[in-house]
């Protein structure tokens, strides 16, 4: 494998010519201590400055939306923690935590759970307001200059960010993908041609492009 510090090289070189930006945040990011994470997102935020980007996360700690990525351009379908809902989901309703000091469910007095993929039955009208503006933008970057970029992606639910990222490469010829791990960096033969593999923690590598990105 190349050097790390090439790698980045290039993805800078990427970063500045794509048309726009697909960033995926998945277990890696979920594992962040709360100390480092407004600085993991402040580098997000400088690599994805001037661009056309759109982030899909599978975290539900919510810090995302405290950070100063536009929250217009992130989708969490997996749930945000300070959202509660009924956990009969005996209504589609969703609260702030804190809304209800009770935490009772007022329709039918049930105790509220979080808004994640957690919950028995998950109430997913918190999130899919923006994944529908998600997939409108994802359709306008077909056979354009998309730079994907998978940061720290696992198994833990493959049907959101790993397998749909792996299709999008694979049919827009003009895509090229990096997908940034430090377990599970492989990446399948079919998309070989416009992936590349990157053995690294994501929320490091992403730290360390702002530092080239500066030196530029
Ligand atoms: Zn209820």
């Amino acid at each position: 494998m190349e050097r790390l510090a090439d790698t980045r090289m290039r993805l800078c070189v990427d970063l500045k010519e794509c048309e726009y930006l697909l960033i995926g945040l998945g277990e890696e990011w979920e594992r962040l201590e709360p100390a480092q994470i407004p600085g993991a997102y402040e580098s997000l935020r400088r690599l994805a400055q001037g661009k056309d980007y759109f982030v899909v996360t599978t975290v539900t700690d919510g810090r995302i939306f405290e950070s100063p990525l536009d929250g217009t351009r992130i989708t969490a379908p997996c749930g945000n923690r300070n959202w509660l809902q009924c956990s009969c989901s005996c209504t589609k309703d969703i609260w702030e935590r804190g809304e209800l000091p009770s935490e009772i469910c007022p329709h039918c007095g049930a105790p509220l759970t979080e808004n994640t993929i957690a919950a028995q039955e998950y109430i997913e009208e918190g999130y899919l307001p923006q994944w529908n503006a998600y997939k409108a933008w994802l359709a306008g970057t077909l056979n354009r200059r998309l730079l994907i970029l998978e940061l720290g992606v696992g198994f833990g639910t493959p049907t959101v960010i790993r397998w749909p990222f792996e299709k999008t490469a694979f049919f827009n010829r003009k895509a090229h993908m990096y997908r940034v791990n430090q377990t599970f960096y492989q990446i399948s033969e079919q998309i070989r041609e416009r992936a590349e593999a990157v053995e690294a923690n994501s929320v490091e590598f992403c730290r360390e492009m702002i530092e080239n990105l500066s030196g530029i």
